[in-house]
């Protein structure tokens, strides 16, 4: 199955196409956790990317593009992926058509007042990019739980040290998403011209969220 996550920057598509990801036996790939490793390990792609992301903008569509088809190449993605945070531009999406077939596009639906005390409150595994959150958020009929490791400060899966993103800072997330308004939210209109698009409205914490993603995508 190909999928992708669409939706706000802090709306959970990191989140939720990580814990599908065993249970549809695919992989999740994320183009931000691609740049972020590549920029910790100092790579030339690694150093061409950062001044985009320290400032909350869009790599250039010509080397996402290139990452993603070489991702998309290996072995492990014969089966589908889950992809999150691509495609994010008409012409990042225009030039996936031309390599494969997408099964679905699920759009994430989240206030921004919401997302704004989400990303603030969000912590990333500098090792593994397993992700964290320190809020307690109740509003209404929206729950969100804290999502805190066992060991404070170190990662479940790996025991890494916990972070908070540098562009998870008030300035940054404004800026990321506003460039999403302009940017990526015209593909929802893309896709839904192809009757692929599926709106999922979030709620509530990942185990409220991932069955309501499985009913959505046709496996529960
Ligand atoms: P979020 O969804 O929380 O904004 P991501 O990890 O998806 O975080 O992206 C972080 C940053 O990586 C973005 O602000 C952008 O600079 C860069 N980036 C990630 N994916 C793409 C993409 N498909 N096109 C352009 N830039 C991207
Ligand atoms: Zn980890």
């Amino acid at each position: 199955m190909k999928l992708v996550f669409l939706g706000p920057p802090g709306s959970g598509k990191g989140t939720y196409a990580s814990r599908l990801s065993p249970l549809l036996s695919i992989p999740h790939i994320s183009t931000g956790d691609i740049f972020r490793d590549n920029m910790a390990r100092k790579t030339p792609l690694g150093k061409k990317v950062e001044k985009y992301l320290k400032r909350g903008g869009l790599v250039p569509d010509d080397i996402v593009i290139e990452v993603v088809k070489e991702r998309i190449s290996q072995k492990d993605c014969r089966n589908g992926f889950i992809f999150d945070g691509f495609p994010r531009t008409a012409e990042q999406a225009i030039a996936l058509d031309r390599i494969t077939k997408l099964d679905m596009v699920l759009n994430l639906n989240l206030s921004e007042d919401i997302i704004i005390k989400k990303m603030s409150a969000r912590r990333v595994c500098g090792k593994c990019g397993q992700i964290y959150n320190i809020a307690d958020i109740r509003l209404g009929k929206f729950r969100f739980p804290p999502i805190l490791p066992k060991k404070e400060g170190a990662c479940d899966k790996c025991g890494g040290k916990l972070m908070q993103r540098k562009d998870d800072t008030i300035g940054v997330i404004k800026d990321r998403l506003e460039v999403y308004k302009k940017q990526t939210k015209p593909l929802i209109d893309y896709y839904k011209k192809k009757s692929i698009l599926r709106d999922v409205n979030v709620i509530g914490p990942p185990e409220v969220m991932v069955p309501i993603i499985l009913k959505t995508i046709g496996k529960q």
